[in-house]
């Protein structure tokens, strides 16, 4: 489920509000910290799972894959457990390209 900073900015009490905005006002530098901290976990989460087949991923293996893809402000990850997996990923993505395309 996609969701938004608006609305989980309009479920926070007025006085944690206050705190962000007195964060932002003086440099957002709790923000920032916060926003970095959570941006990193939630990629290192990324890598537990393979993205085709949703098997563990060992982070000792030599046999997985990591992709980092997407417009530099907007950088998506996928890992996989092998090339079998990862070709299969690629196969998708180019043939979901090529649906769009012909879309458009
Ligand atoms: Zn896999």
């Amino acid at each position: 489920m996609e969701r938004r900073f608006r609305d989980l900015v309009t479920t926070l009490d007025v006085e944690e509000l206050q705190k962000i905005q007195h964060d932002i006002e003086t440099g957002g530098i709790h923000l920032k910290n916060l926003v970095d901290d959570t941006i990193r976990s939630k990629l290192k989460e990324h890598q537990k799972v393979c993205a085709t087949c949703n098997n563990d991923l060992d982070p000792y293996s030599s046999s997985s894959y990591t992709l980092i893809f997407g417009p530099s402000d907007f950088r998506k990850q996928a890992s996989f457990c092998g090339l079998d997996c990862l070709s299969f990923f690629l196969i998708n993505l180019k043939e979901m390209k090529a649906e769009k395309r012909t879309d458009e």
